[in-house]
């Protein structure tokens, strides 16, 4: 099925395809002949991208990038050298969407500099009616607006937003879509990330995420095999595989396939040697895939499990269907199939109703958990959750002094956990150079930094080294074998 639409601009007059992703590639070609006529200087337009928030939003900025880039511009880091500016934006924490706020005040004086710049805001923060208002009304400047359920329409939005020359808002309220085969522009030439499932359908209760990503749905194993293919043809040879969720990954297929089946598809791709993924909710994290991460040859042995509390009375009221029992059960479970694992968590502090004796349940699992890590958090009150409700918010200096607590905690636990790999010789991914030359960044399968004395040629390769010294969250090492 076709539209009759017509097109009006100096592309021949073809019908606008209806099917997707062939509708969104006939939007760049448009899209490239407006910005050449828009942007008429003997050098390209740059664009500035910049993402907040999840590994998530880095991914789907990728694509983003991708599009922006086949549309003709340029990438530029420097916000005021940028003809276009976007920003993939991020809800979870109320920070995130102040930090928004505040670059948009910065933005504003570049704008009037520099009246042709054309500014975009997406993704998360975007599916919030407050926020729209908000922008509507205080920040005209701003030439469009999309959320996340429709980000595959950039190019159509962005020929709407060129040709009219008026604000374009355009946010829906959910969507079962998933579109493939967009163009993408990747941080890194031999890692990337690889979104398997977007959504959530857990409603913890104090957690946006459902309410502006939607519910879950998952790619097909197909797509998402066919996409690790075409990466590991394209020099990638270390894969993380995205969801909010993934261990309920592919429930929700017509046939459904379990995550650890495909992981088991994607690690017979023959040029990845490692595969990671993240987040993981212990409810859903079954033996099925503790026994395949044990046995697998790729798949890293680190895995990032969300405690959030260790009060079994807060879980509860969170709505995250586990107690603190079965967190810890899970976690020696887990440290039996694969003793070499290294566990990382997120950690909240403050949630509405804490009181000390919960509070001393969370310092108690972390004691017993063995975190390499813990990313510890303030509760954040986020407006539409049940949480948010809740009368019995803690006294920010309350919160305070438990966070610090934690942290001195989560600090003395990981330098003595992590300092286990102490003189051993690890392989690691070599992933990027330091400011200081010659001294390189690598990771460990446990997912470790080291730093050590290296050589350009050895970016993006497996070497060989030494972990001499650990300090806390990074190593320093020396080379030991290259090309191993
Ligand atoms: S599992 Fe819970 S915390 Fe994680 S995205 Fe879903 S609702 Fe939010």
């Amino acid at each position: 099925m076709r539209y009759a639409e017509q097109s009006q601009s100096g592309l021949p007059d073809i019908e606008i395809p209806v099917l997707e992703p062939q509708r969104q590639l006939y939007f760049i070609q448009k899209a490239k002949e407006l910005t050449k006529q828009y942007w008429n200087g003997n050098q390209p337009p740059a664009y500035c991208l910049e993402t907040f928030g999840c590994q998530m939003n880095e991914k789907q900025s990728e694509v983003i990038a991708g599009i922006l880039e086949e549309i003709g511009f340029v990438r530029t880091r420097r916000e005021e050298e940028g003809d276009f500016i976007a920003y993939n934006t991020c809800t979870v924490r109320e920070n995130a969407n102040l930090k928004v706020y505040g670059r948009l005040g910065k933005l504003r004086n570049l704008y009037g500099r520099n009246q042709k710049m054309r500014i975009a805001l997406f993704g998360c923060m975007m599916q919030e009616e407050e926020v729209i208002r908000k922008i509507r009304e205080d920040y005209p400047f701003v030439h469009l607006v999309f959320g996340t359920h429709n980000m595959y329409q950039f190019a159509e939005l962005y020929c709407r937003m060129m040709e009219s020359g008026q604000q374009v808002v355009d946010i829906q309220e959910g969507s079962d879509r998933i579109v493939e085969e967009l163009p993408s522009a990747r941080n890194f030439g031999f890692k990337s990330g690889v979104n398997i499932m977007f959504g959530c359908n857990n409603f913890c209760s104090y957690c946006i995420v459902p309410y502006v990503r939607g519910r879950e749905k998952s790619r097909t194993p197909g797509a998402v095999v066919n996409e690790v293919e075409k990466l590991a043809e394209d020099g990638v040879t270390e894969v993380m595989l995205l969801g909010q969720n993934v261990n309920s990954y592919g429930k929700t297929l017509p046939e459904p396939v379990s995550f650890a089946k495909l992981l088991e598809m994607v690690e017979k791709v023959e040029k990845i040697r490692r595969i990671r993924f993240m987040t993981s909710h212990p409810k859903d994290l079954s033996d099925e895939l503790i026994e395949y991460i044990a046995r697998s040859r790729k798949v890293c042995h680190h895995l990032h499990l969300p405690m959030q509390s260790g009060s079994s009375r807060i879980l509860a009221d969170m709505n995250r269907h586990y107690d603190k029992e079965y967190y810890l059960d899970l976690v020696a479970r887990i440290r039996k199939a694969i003793p070499d694992i290294s566990l990382t968590t997120d950690i909240m502090v403050g949630y509405p109703g804490e009181t000390e004796e919960d509070f001393q349940d969370t310092m108690d699992v972390v004691e017993k958990a063995d975190f390499d890590t813990a990313f510890t958090f303030i509760y954040s009150k986020r407006a539409g959750t049940p949480a948010a409700k809740r009368e019995d918010q803690i006294p920010p200096e309350v919160v305070k002094d438990r966070f610090d607590r934690l942290l001195a905690l989560v600090q003395k636990k990981g330098r003595e956990n992590s300092s286990r790999f102490e003189g051993t010789v690890q392989e690691v991914l070599v992933e990027s150079e330091s400011k200081e030359k010659g001294i390189f960044t690598g990771r460990t399968q446990y997912n470790l930094l080291v730093h050590f004395e290296g050589r350009k040629e050895m970016l993006g390769q497996y070497i060989r080294v030494s972990l001499d010294q650990c300090h806390g969250f990074y190593y320093l090492g020396t080379v030991v074998e290259e090309n191993p």
